[in-house]
């Protein structure tokens, strides 16, 4: 699409959250198999609910601007997905140190989707589309938690586990 005006801006930047989201909807699963620490394992559970009704958010959002949330397709989040997979898969045979990579792969997920709908979201207050503003910080929020959770489970003691290397 075209980009004029912000409004087209804030779509472009709905539409490549859609997109990440649906991606991080399909990567989930192989990332809550992969973990063995339970409380990880909890969080991308927890995190994996959270990503359905974002996704349903960003449909809500494209309702209320009248518009089509899905786009051309988030080529970031592809190759962040694609890379913590790959780092995931290297160190495959240390559960704690799986453990250590599958966060910080997340973590990369995360940071990804607070740039997007902190953007987004003032974009959104910017053109008085104040629903679509709190809907994107309403996950916002949630994207802050999330990233927050992981790093209370990798300093509080998976890299500590993962050091001994045992
Ligand atoms: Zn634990
Ligand atoms: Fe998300
Ligand atoms: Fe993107
Ligand atoms: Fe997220």
């Amino acid at each position: 699409m075209d980009i004029h005006t912000l409004r087209d801006l804030l779509v472009e930047q709905i539409q490549d959250l859609y997109s990440a989201e649906d991606q991080i909807i399909s990567a989930l699963p192989d990332m809550i198999d992969a973990a063995t620490d339970s409380e990880l394992q909890n969080a991308l559970r927890t995190h994996l609910d959270e990503t359905r009704g974002q996704k349903e958010r960003l449909e809500r959002v494209g309702t209320l601007l009248d518009v089509d949330p899905d786009g051309p397709g988030c080529k970031a989040m592809k190759a962040i997905i694609e890379e913590g997979d790959k780092l995931v898969n290297q160190g495959s045979e240390d559960d704690d140190v799986r453990d250590a990579a599958i966060i910080a792969a997340a973590q990369r997920v995360e940071h990804y989707e607070i740039a997007g709908y902190g953007t987004a979201r003032t974009f959104a207050q910017m053109l008085g589309e104040q629903e679509v503003a709190d809907l994107l910080s309403e996950t916002l929020d949630q994207e802050k938690n999330a990233d927050l959770t992981l790093t209370g489970i990798a300093e509080g003691h998976v890299n500590r586990q993962a050091i001994k290397g045992d």
